[in-house]
């Protein structure tokens, strides 16, 4: 099994059903819809091909939806690419015409206000720039400093212009809208500064959609893309199901050369809050036309596991690139590659007496799993939270997340280590033990121990309980389980468990 889990973004190179099965196959745990391109009517078309192909597998796929917020984007070109030339001039105004190399539109109402002569402006990546020569009614003109190839709907960033815009404004209300009654399973808010964003945009999503009992069905990622962001990021933790290092706009936020820092502080700070942390932007990025990735690319994915994320993410290699399949399989083949070298020390992390209980007896079931070369830890789990605190851990072992709700399973299938299972409602501690048994034999692990974790008396409560369970071979007769013979107890490679 693999711990590390795959996201990928669909966009029209992947849309069509085919390609999607082979994402899915290929390994993808999760689909992001950017509601920066596409339409509504797009957008309710993949969300129903995703769930589609998800049931066809019977596969518990996370997705995301992903507002595209406050940023500032060109608008449609009259090429799908054009090629902009050093010290040629070009001119951002509001006309909706589509762009030529001589004027772009821009989606910026007042633009004239946000400019003066003189300031920097940085298309897309960043790596086009421009400079104000002029601001004229509703238009600024500029010099072309670092020219290159312009793509539709590209970024704008004017590094001098503090926007004051809000997380939400009217578009992402609209769409906000159709992905929460369209049942996403995680809402990606971009350019976060504070929690109070995070709880504006979580007021919104209860008033579409009202929580059942204690949480709400729709999780929440804040995409850290903003200086203040990582000023503030303890607060947005607390606030956040998780988190998406988006390196993208964050590379220009802050300087490029401090980017690999800022992500290893936001992963360990995720990890340590128990909070799932996608690493996302440009991972495989020259595969958008090419079927193998470059040398750094692939050392990019490997750091981003050792670093502890949990979920690594594809953007345009899978939306608009020629191998989105291949994208998420080489995914998959680095991160398994990966994996084993994980030192599971790094994430032991230290007594902390004002966590909840829940977290130390997920401690001791990871501990009990090491020690024992256990095959998996399984857990019931309501919300999910038992997974994710034994998931924080990154256990040498599966986790087997037991539980009633697709919705859950569908979000934790973002979360590092976890594999979901359908349980029963309300399901006592011996019917947990049975089911878990029950996955072990079908994954062929009929020897050697578990781990399970789970609320005693009965599932619901908190989880306080940690037991060993001894896999022996079946017994055709009554409920009484066979005790293993001590030899295959110890089995060697019983705890080898594939991953
Ligand atoms: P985006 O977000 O792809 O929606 O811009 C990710 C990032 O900025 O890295
Ligand atoms: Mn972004």
């Amino acid at each position: 099994m693999r711990g590390t889990k795959i996201l990928a973004t669909v966009g029209p190179a992947s849309i069509a059903v085919p390609t999607l099965k082979a994402m899915l196959l290929a390994g993808a745990n999760g689909f992001r819809l950017n509601y920066s391109h596409g339409s509504p009517s797009e957008h309710q078309q993949w969300l129903e091909r995703i769930r589609r192909v998800a049931r066809a597998h019977d596969e518990p796929v996370a997705i995301v939806g992903d507002l595209q917020g406050p940023k500032i984007r060109i608008g449609d070109l009259t090429a799908p690419r054009l090629v902009l030339a050093d010290r040629g001039e070009l001119t951002l105004d509001e006309r909706p015409a589509p762009g030529t190399a001589q004027r772009i539109p821009v989606s910026l109402r007042g633009i004239d206000r946000y400019g003066q002569a003189g300031d920097p402006i940085l298309l897309g990546d960043g790596s086009i720039e421009l400079r104000v020569k002029r601001v004229v009614a509703g238009g600024l003109e500029t010099e072309i400093v670092h020219g290159g190839l312009l793509t539709p709907h590209a970024g704008l960033y004017l590094p001098r212009a503090r926007l004051r815009a809000t997380v939400l404004g009217a578009k992402d209300r609209l769409d906000l809208h159709d992905a929460v009654t369209g049942g996403v399973d995680y809402i990606a808010v971009s350019f976060v500064r504070s929690a109070g964003d995070l709880r504006k945009v979580r007021r919104e999503i209860d008033r579409l959609r009202p929580p059942r009992g204690a949480f709400s069905p729709v999780g929440l990622i804040a995409k850290i893309e903003r200086a203040e962001a990582l000023a503030n990021i303890d607060e947005i933790l607390d606030e956040a199901d998780a988190i998406m290092v988006a390196r993208g706009d964050l590379g220009i936020e802050v300087p490029l050369e401090r980017l690999a820092l800022e992500q290893k502080g936001l992963v360990r700070k995720a990890n340590a809050a128990g909070k799932t942390v996608i690493v996302a932007t440009q991972m495989l990025l020259s595969m958008v036309s090419s079927p193998r990735p470059t040398r750094a690319e692939a050392t990019d994915v490997a750091n981003a596991v050792l670093d502890g994320a949990d979920a690594v993410m594809l953007s345009e290699e899978s939306a608009v690139g020629q191998f989105p399949a291949e994208s998420v399989a080489w995914l998959d083949r680095i991160t398994r590659a990966t994996e084993p070298s994980l030192e599971a020390s790094r994430f032991d992390f230290d007594p902390d007496p004002s966590l909840p209980p829940e977290a130390h007896v997920a401690g001791s079931a990871v501990e009990l799993a090491a020690r024992t070369r256990s095959v998996a830890i399984a857990t019931p789990t309501h919300s999910g939270k038992t997974a994710r605190l034994v998931s924080r851990l990154r256990p040498p072992v599966p986790i087997w997340a037991f539980t009633t709700s697709e919705e859950v399973r569908r979000r934790l299938a973002l979360a590092w280590g976890v594999r979901s299972y359908r349980s029963p409602i309300h399901q006592p501690l011996l019917d947990a033990r049975e089911l878990a048994v029950r996955v072990a034999r079908a994954q062929g692990l009929g020897r050697g121990t578990l781990v399970l974790t789970a609320g005693y008396p009965l599932e619901g409560r908190p989880t306080n309980l940690v037991t060993l369970v001894e896999l022996g071979p079946e017994r055709a007769a009554s409920g009484r389980r066979a005790r293993a013979a001590p030899a295959a107890r110890r089995g060697a490679g019983a705890g080898a468990a594939p991953r």
